[in-house]
């Protein structure tokens, strides 16, 4: 009788696992259209506006799948490249924007060619 229950119970748990992954990844599309339609309600993150303002993308090769991979470099190679990702979220917009304003936006990758001197910066960006 114990051995029968169990064995219900153990197959009842793999139906609970197997369905709550099922439905977890049915509602998973609606759960991230409801958080963006949040997010767009309110106000957009410094990073999303701090991307819009540079363009969005690579200012060299256009990259822009994944904005994580975006940074922002320094034109002036005297000041220290921004860093946004972590503290610099949390400054005012005005001062992010100023400190923008002496950026490029660029990709991980591009990044890390500039600082090698294997790519030279796009002089559109010099205003
Ligand atoms: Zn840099
Ligand atoms: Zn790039």
């Amino acid at each position: 009788m114990f051995g029968s229950s169990s064995a219900v119970e153990q197959s009842a748990v793999r139906y609970t696992i197997i369905c709550k992954f099922m439905v977890d990844k049915r509602t998973y599309k609606d759960r991230a259209t409801y958080l963006i339609k949040a997010v767009a309600k309110r106000r957009k993150s410094l990073k999303a506006q701090a991307l819009d303002y540079k363009g969005g993308k690579c200012a060299i090769c256009g990259y822009d799948k994944c904005s994580s991979a975006l940074e922002f470099h320094h034109i002036d190679p005297k000041q220290k490249d921004f860093g946004i990702g972590e503290k610099g979220y949390t400054r005012s917009w005005e001062k992010v924007k100023h400190e923008l304003d002496k950026c490029i936006l660029i990709c991980s990758n591009c990044h890390h060619e500039v600082h090698a001197g294997q790519v030279q910066l796009p002089s559109v960006t010099m205003e």
